[in-house]
């Protein structure tokens, strides 16, 4: 079968719920992939930072082996010989003190929207079905019903109505805003250090302190969404710490698998997990044998790897050559370690062309919202890989300034 048929028979049988470049993947290894007709293509979107280790890291796929042949699921109805390693490598980790384990970023994101709720009746003595988050625009945690609901993004929410109540939509990166809003019903505050999906928009420095600070002066929560910005993608373990803070509950997922297998979590003090009792919540999955020695390997890979200093090294050296790009196209380049945002202006005609003509050239990208470029390579990239990705982004952007500047 050729690319077409795979896409035919896709496109023939499955729900079109996504618009993806027209590239067939058999294969992947490290930074590369490769299509059905035998093409390798370098990944620069690495399955939204899910694949930070790199694709098929023979350290987590052994774990992966290895579990599954010995015990893949007993359901939380037992205990199981593996989840207790992995409550302990990601507690010494973060140093938190408890961990919740689920499987994809959304449910995950559901369980800290829980656990702030029932803290706020529990512990702050909110009245009951008052309690309060406050979220920001353009967000993305996901596409449940109530991740949904408070989305700023109208096609996220168009016909899936009614929402869950409860839920305030701030604008991003202006702390008054947070200060008029908060009051003695709110919960928690809860967004995204960095926000990807958005297009990696990096709030204005000093902020996520500011939170912070008012956060606590108010008692409620602070909720950091580090599902894609989280184990090392922006040159630290986690995107907070840019601002040396200590968040209530942190969101991890995505790359807490390597790619391999969904595994998602919150991690939380004592004082916030404690509001879960048996019964309160769960799921068949999560915290599986699977899961726990697959994110096991993944953490380790993360750290012994140094992929987090590799993402800061690496990062400032992409930032400081796409400082070479001359373009009209480009309106701002930003990032943090090896999460950088190209973003055209309107006039450009949006991003999803310049990835086509990047994915001519063997670089698969991803735009977002439109008219940004997203750059997340796999963090186990070299300086040499990232010189031959370059080599080509310069081009592409440039022989394009070229033909619009011909055809005025
Ligand atoms: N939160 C953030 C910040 C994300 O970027 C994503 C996915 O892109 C999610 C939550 C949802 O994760 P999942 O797709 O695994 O449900």
């Amino acid at each position: 079968m050729d690319t077409s048929e795979y896409i035919a028979l896709e496109d023939g049988y499955g729900a079109h719920n996504y618009h993806p470049l027209d590239v067939v993947i058999q294969r992947a290894e490290g930074v590369y992939v490769w299509d059905v007709e035998g093409r390798r293509f370098m990944d620069f979107l690495a399955a939204y930072s899910a694949v930070n280790q790199g694709h098929g890291h023979p350290r987590i796929l052994q774990a992966l082996i290895d579990q599954s042949k010995t015990l893949a699921l007993t359901s939380r109805a037992f205990r199981n010989d593996q989840l207790g390693r992995l409550y302990e490598k990601l507690v010494e980790l973060s140093g938190y003190e408890r961990v919740l384990p689920m499987n994809t970023g959304a449910e995950a994101v559901e369980t800290a929207i829980k656990a702030a709720r029932k803290w706020a009746y529990t512990v702050k003595g909110i009245a009951e079905e008052k309690a309060e988050i406050l979220v920001f625009d353009n967000n993305f945690h996901g596409r449940t019903t109530t991740i949904v609901g408070f989305s700023s993004d109208p096609q996220y929410r168009a016909g899936f109505g009614p929402f869950a109540p409860g839920f305030q939509i701030l604008p991003y990166g202006d702390i008054d805003a947070v200060r008029t809003a908060i009051g003695p019903n709110t919960a928690a505050v809860m967004l995204e250090p960095i926000q990807g999906e958005g297009g990696i928009i990096i709030p204005p420095d000093g902020y996520l302190k500011q939170l912070r600070e008012l956060t606590q002066e108010n008692g409620s929560l602070l909720i950091m969404d580090e599902i894609q910005s989280g184990l090392g993608r922006t040159g630290r373990m986690f995107a907070f710490e840019h601002e040396e803070i200590r968040p209530d509950i942190v969101i991890v997922g995505k790359a807490l698998s390597g790619g391999f297998y969904p595994v998602s979590a919150i991690l939380a003090d004592q004082e916030v997990m404690s509001v879960f009792t048996p019964g309160d919540h769960g799921s068949t999955y999560g915290g599986n044998p699977v899961a726990a020695a697959v994110a096991c390997a993944a953490l380790d890979v993360i750290v012994d790897e140094r992929l987090v200093e590799r993402s800061a090294e690496l990062g400032d050296y992409l930032m400081e050559r796409l400082g070479e790009l001359e373009s009209p196209h480009v309106k701002e380049i930003r990032g943090r370690g090896l999460w950088v945002a190209i973003e055209l202006h309107p006039e450009a005609g949006g991003a999803r062309r310049f990835c086509e003509q990047l994915q001519d050239e063997g670089l698969l990208c991803k735009e977002t919202h439109t008219h940004v470029i997203r750059l997340a390579p796999p963090l186990v990239i070299t300086r040499e890989q990232i010189d031959w990705a370059l080599e080509r982004i310069l081009r592409v952007l440039s022989t394009e300034a070229q033909a619009a500047t011909a055809s005025v």
